[in-house]
């Protein structure tokens, strides 16, 4: 590991002066389960490492005028216990269920889940996130059984995020803060499919720390449901988070948003207009479920994930409505 300098500061205001223009210059330490093993790896190698979790006002969940929300610094495990975030976003609830364990939850901070970077092999050894090498695209031409099946790339890794598609879906924003002032995104916004290996794959710049993600006061029926290889430490292989305003029995208005299927959550639109007006029933569940994978484009290895994906959003709105199927 390169050597470094270390800061601990006790105010955001200290923490933004800390950070500088490029990401060799300064990174944000939250928990350090991701961002400790990029610096192993040699992926990531600043110059200055900005701890942050000495910083008060990052912390708690609070309810405020536009909803609830939630510190940067809440750790996976308070995102499951907290009373007004199992109120109103059971689908962040069961995504951080997702994070199966004990260690991580207790370490790892919502902040950090948005900002983690992707798990994709080639980028994680070191060919960046378009992963190209003498030419060759090693994505597509290579072992890409958890890539990608959405897009026509250039990048082909997939979100690592399981919270990033439930904020999505929840219609959150995202607050960010530099010295100069603060900004608010979108949570669909948030999350941005890079075209080169030098961009990031969130809209966060080097000197900007997340401060906060709101989850506006919406009534929706709202549900993730994640399909895993095997009940053990590691990410999903496909997720749908999903959020549904009734009228009466049927939905007015619904939102499907898939993830760890593309290098974004993946709204699916069409599926989710399908839905205005029906009632939530296995058949319909199962149809949206179809045409939310019917722009799939999989690669040499990953089909498998278009069946899962779809079965995902299925099971997602069937647990969103309450319907036992
Ligand atoms: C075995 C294992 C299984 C996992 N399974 C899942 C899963 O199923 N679903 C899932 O979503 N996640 C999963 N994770 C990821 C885990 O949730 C993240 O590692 C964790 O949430 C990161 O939080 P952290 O506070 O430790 O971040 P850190 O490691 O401290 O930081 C991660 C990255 O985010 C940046 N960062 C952190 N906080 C901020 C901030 N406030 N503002 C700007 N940048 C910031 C850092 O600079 C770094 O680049 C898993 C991790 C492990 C190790």
């Amino acid at each position: 590991m390169q050597p470094f300098e270390y800061a601990s500061p006790k105010t955001l205001k200290e923490a933004l002066g800390l950070l500088g223009a490029g990401w060799d210059d300064a990174v944000v330490l939250a928990g350090g389960t991701d961002l400790i093993s990029l610096m192993k790896d040699g992926v990531v190698a600043p110059k200055r490492v900005v701890n942050i979790k000495e910083i008060a006002e990052l912390k708690g969940v609070t309810k405020t005028a536009a909803g609830v929300k939630i510190g940067a610094l809440v750790t996976v495990d308070e995102v499951l216990t907290n009373a007004l975030v199992r109120a109103s976003a059971p689908a962040l609830v069961e995504a951080a269920k997702g994070v199966s364990s004990a260690q991580i939850r207790n370490m790892g901070t919502v902040g950090g889940d948005l900002c983690q970077r992707p798990r994709c092999w080639f980028f994680r050894a070191g060919f960046g996130l378009i992963a190209k090498h003498d030419g060759k695209d090693l994505a597509v031409e290579g072992d890409n059984r958890y890539h990608a099946i959405f897009g026509d790339g250039p990048a082909r890794f997939v979100s690592a995020s399981s919270f990033g598609p439930a904020l999505v879906a929840l219609g959150a924003k995202v607050e960010i803060s530099s010295a100069s002032g603060k900004r608010e995104v979108e949570a669909a916004k948030f999350f941005v499919a890079p075209a080169s290996s030098e961009q990031h794959e969130v809209d966060v710049k080097p000197n900007e720390i997340v401060t906060a993600v709101v989850i506006p006061n919406a009534v929706t029926k709202n549900a993730t449901y994640e399909v895993r290889q095997k009940e053990a430490l590691d990410w999903p292989l496909a997720t749908a988070s999903v959020a549904l305003t009734m009228k009466g029995t049927a939905v007015g208005s619904a939102k499907i948003v898939l993830g760890h299927v593309a290098p974004t959550p993946y709204v699916a639109e069409k599926a989710a207009a399908m839905l205005a007006g029906k009632t939530i029933t296995a058949e319909t569940a199962e149809a949206a479920g179809k045409a939310a994978v019917e722009s799939a484009k999989p690669l040499s290895m990953n089909a498998y994930k278009v069946q899962i994906a779809a079965t995902a959003v299925k099971r997602a709105l069937l647990a969103a409505a309450g319907v036992k199927a």
